[in-house]
């Protein structure tokens, strides 16, 4: 339901990702939620850390408390609103493939997520939820071991997948890298300095950037601490639609 991608140098920055991604998800509570979840990049070569949790973001955070996690310049959040799969921890996304190497959060519906996760299961990938999404994070992780891209990645998968989505994704292996795709669904980039954000609305990064890019239809973002690129779901590169949100957040 709600969706927020950070990425900055840590040596630049105090602000970590973790703290970026919550007042994101604060900010976005507005829109109605029935669980929350992070995914944070911490170094590279082994696995993401995450956390989820059905419920308030209270219980998020109190998860987050518990835990110490790791400080990170790049990560992603999400508050979910339940359609396939009920409102359990198992269910909260982030959801993960390649072993926690890849993780993916997603609003909206895969309708055709049946017939993937049929594929999927006859060749051996176990899933761990009832959602549509996790078709998604096994199918970006096949993916990106074949292209060794991840936009290219995202962009094969993309293709794939049918129904409305904002997906967002980073891997293990892309250091200081959020990559996002949309069709039927709003996605938006926020501009910052030495860090750029990803979206579902500008509310996501308003308290930290007012320089905004939106995303057209069958659209895929990938953002840098210094760079967004845009392109489309054949592959060509676009010229996105930059705008300042100049109300009173
Ligand atoms: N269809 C997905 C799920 O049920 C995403 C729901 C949402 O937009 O939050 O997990």
């Amino acid at each position: 339901c709600g969706i927020v991608g950070y990425t900055t140098d840590p040596a630049a920055s105090n602000t970590g990702a973790l703290d970026v991604v919550l007042e994101g998800l604060r900010r976005l509570e507005y829109r109605g939620y029935d669980s929350a979840g992070v995914a944070l990049q911490v170094g590279t070569g082994g696995q993401l850390w995450t956390a989820k949790r059905s419920g308030k973001l209270a219980r998020l955070e109190e998860a987050l408390a518990a835990a110490s996690p790791p400080v990170s310049g790049t990560g992603i959040g999400h508050t979910r609103w339940a359609t396939h799969g009920g409102p359990t921890d198992e269910n909260a996304h982030p959801h993960l493939g390649g072993n926690g190497r890849v993780a993916v959060i997603h609003n909206g519906i895969i309708e055709n997520f049946a017939v993937l996760k049929n594929e999927l299961l006859a060749d051996g990938v176990e899933f761990l939820s009832q959602t549509d999404t996790e078709v998604a994070a096994h199918l970006l992780n096949a993916a990106y071991e074949t292209a060794g891209d991840l936009t290219e990645a995202m962009r094969l998968v993309a293709n794939r997948l049918e129904g409305a989505f904002t997906l967002l994704a980073v891997h293990a292996d892309v250091p200081d890298t959020v990559v996002g795709a949309r069709r039927n669904s709003p996605l938006v980039v926020g501009v910052g300095d030495g860090a750029n954000y990803l979206g579902s609305d500008v509310a996501a990064f308003i308290g930290y950037t007012r320089d905004a890019i939106e995303l057209g239809q069958d659209q895929i973002a990938t953002i840098t601490p210094r760079t967004v690129g845009i392109i489309d779901f054949d592959g060509n590169p676009v010229e996105g639609k930059k705008f300042h949100v100049d109300w009173d957040a």
